[in-house]
């Protein structure tokens, strides 16, 4: 059992992060704004504006982070097995006779005590990520498959669409749900930390010339300026990474993916060519598969991530994903805004591969076979 699947394990970096901020909103308020720029300076409207700019930009990120958690990063609907092979029921294997008998719809589910049909499997999409022989990429723990870019989180116990990465300071998953409200906290933690710095220094040299004493500085407000100081230098490189990111389109974990001792991992995609409705499987290493979905338009890539809305960028509320109601157990229907769209590019190099003879096999899906049937 790893330590960071207990939930008291978890929890004391966000405590700490939450304590540091609670700290320096007091700090800077009363020792900077009041002790020292209200009384001791007698710049009274200032004070207040000051104070009343660092109350908003905290009150923000409280908001901010609530909601990151509370929304959470989205979880997987549970999605069928694709349709690759006949399904063998158990009235099918005893009598084999009846089998031109029976309709198509007997090949893809069971039937249950009731009488009715229930599905069991689901047509496959033109294009998802499997393992070397073609089979779909299957989570034992969510009883699913999972769909493209999706990750199962161990400390959450489900499958995340598009999995970031898990933020040890606040403390949850981010994914496809909560990314934009974790953007826009990085930004205006980032503003926080620049807004008490800057005001701190502008101070500071007046504060140290208008006392004789030891310690010519109160030292909270010097611990308040460090902490603003080191939070700075964590927090500016993550955001400018995260927004390379999404211009990008590439998530934290397919970037690790290819920096780190799995660099040699491979990737695997099956792909139904519409020209003949075969299946081809191609095999990819880590650092290509970070371009599968990479639209090669920075503002489409951002729009993938933020929102279609602009004006919602920077909005700090609620999330861009609709609610499920699934009327069918179909790829596309249940995924709805989990749905991640393969670029052109990517379609076009599985083409060229294609004439090039570069797979590493191919085969015929049932599903495919029934769905050409239909149309
Ligand atoms: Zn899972």
């Amino acid at each position: 059992m790893r330590l960071d699947q207990y939930w008291w394990f978890r929890a004391w970096a966000p405590v700490v992060v939450f304590a540091l901020l609670s700290y320096a909103s007091w700090s800077y308020c009363y020792e900077l704004c009041y002790n020292e720029i209200y009384l001791n300076f007698s710049q009274k409207s200032v004070a207040v504006g000051l104070m009343c700019g660092e109350v908003v930009l905290t009150a923000l990120l409280i908001v901010l982070w609530v909601q990151i958690v509370a929304v959470g990063p989205g979880k997987q609907p549970k999605i069928l097995p694709f349709r690759l092979f006949p399904d063998i029921g158990p009235n099918d294997a005893e009598d084999d006779d009846n089998d031109d008998d029976e309709d198509d719809s007997n090949m893809t589910g069971k039937k249950t005590d009731i009488g009715t049909i229930q599905q069991t499997t689901i047509r496959p999409p033109t294009l998802y990520q499997c393992d070397p022989q073609g089979y779909p990429l299957w989570c034992s723990t969510c009883q699913s498959i999972k769909a493209n870019r999706t990750h199962h989180s161990a400390a959450l116990g489900y499958c995340i669409p598009r999995f970031d990465h898990y933020c040890f300071w606040i403390g949850t998953v981010v994914g496809r749900k909560n990314y934009r409200l974790f953007v826009q906290f990085a930004l205006y933690f980032w503003v926080f930390c620049i807004y008490v710095i800057a005001s701190t220094a502008s101070y500071l040299p007046g504060i140290i010339r208008s006392r004789d004493r030891i310690p010519r500085v109160n030292p909270n407000i010097l611990i308040t300026m460090a902490l603003c100081c080191m939070a700075t230098l964590m927090v500016g490189p993550l955001s400018s990474a995260h927004i390379y990111y999404m211009t990008v389109n590439k998530t934290s974990l397919e970037v690790i993916a290819t920096n780190r001792r799995s660099k040699a991992k491979k990737n695997w995609i099956c792909y139904l060519n519409p020209a003949n409705g075969l299946r081809y499987v191609f095999e990819f290493r880590a650092l290509d598969a970070q371009d599968y979905w990479n639209k090669h338009n920075a503002f489409s890539n951002l729009k993938e991530f933020m929102g279609p809305n602009v004006y919602t960028w920077f909005l700090p509320m609620g999330t861009s994903i609709r609610k499920h109601h699934p009327h069918t157990l179909e790829y596309d229907d249940v995924l709805l805004s989990y749905k991640e769209e393969p670029s052109d590019s990517l379609l076009q190099l599985l083409q060229d591969r294609i004439s090039n003879a570069d797979f590493s096999l191919t085969f015929r899906a049932f599903g495919d076979k029934t769905a050409e049937s239909v149309s």
